[in-house]
């Protein structure tokens, strides 16, 4: 027998969430997972979320500088230089053409919160002078410190244009989208929880864990600031997805992504 499920009472000011997969990085296994698989090479998505709210347009995370995949100069200074492989942006996969397809424009985005400042998280800052840019402020101390390291790309947010909203730990943008202290990958990362109409709560994790490996074993990301943080914020998390009954959407999943709604379908 079929039975009507009650609707589910979260007061929540979000009305879709989209998936906009932003490009690939290729990277050792191990620059997710702490000491596995330091032979494999993985293609990881890089991902940024647009929200449809009550408030407007609000972006969680600023994807991939096209730039970085493109522009010789740059691939060799930021990647072949290092030994690395530059990432892998086609054109489906510009912020440009994905939002675009959603009717959005950029000047449309009114707020943008970074879960930190990798380059693989704030790459497209440049589109969003007029926006308000919400960070934590440690990871924005850090990151405009004298030696933030390699992963930060500081002419992509060192912009006198860019308005900062500095917070310090957990806070709440708007009803259904909080914001979680996950420091420990970074001096300053934060997770997102967005509770939807119909779909109930998401967990963003961001970098807190990577891949399903991270998630399901606990395993650390290969670099960390602080190994017990990074350990706290994926137990956090997890408590998180059992007791809200929620669903976790991994940001660097080569296969989760796979299963994705991808914008311009959405979740509701
Ligand atoms: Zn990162």
């Amino acid at each position: 027998m079929i039975q009507n499920s009650p609707p589910i009472a979260i007061p929540t000011s979000i009305r879709r969430l989209f998936v906009l997969l932003c490009g690939f990085e290729i990277l050792s296994k191990s620059v997710s997972t702490r000491d596995r698989g330091r032979r494999f090479i993985l293609s990881e998505p890089v991902c940024a979320y647009l929200l449809d709210t009550d408030r407007g347009w609000v972006l969680l995370d600023a994807g991939l500088n096209p730039a970085n995949a493109r522009d010789n100069a740059r691939m060799e200074a930021r990647f072949w230089r290092h030994g690395m492989t530059a990432p892998v942006v086609r054109e489906a996969h510009l912020l440009d053409t994905q939002l675009a397809d959603l009717g959005v424009r950029f000047a449309d985005i009114g707020h943008v919160i970074l879960s930190h400042l990798h380059y693989d998280h704030g790459g497209c800052l440049h589109h969003f002078p007029h926006a308000r840019i919400s960070i934590q402020r440690r990871e924005h101390e850090h990151a405009f410190g004298p030696d933030p390291g390699m992963a930060y790309f500081r002419d992509e947010y060192d912009d006198p244009r860019l308005r900062w909203d500095l917070h310090d730990g957990d806070w709440e943008a708007m009803p259904g989208l909080r914001l979680l202290d996950t420091r420990g990958h970074t001096h300053g990362h934060q997770s997102a929880v967005v509770d939807l109409p119909e779909s109930g709560t998401v967990i963003l994790p961001f970098d807190a864990a990577d891949l399903q490996e991270n998630w399901d074993d606990e395993i650390l990301p290969g670099e960390c600031c602080d190994d017990g943080d990074a350990l706290k914020a994926i137990r956090r998390l997890k408590a998180i997805e059992r007791q809200s009954g929620g669903t976790t959407l991994l940001f660097h999943d080569p296969v989760a992504i796979q299963a994705m709604n991808l914008a311009p379908q959405g979740y509701r």
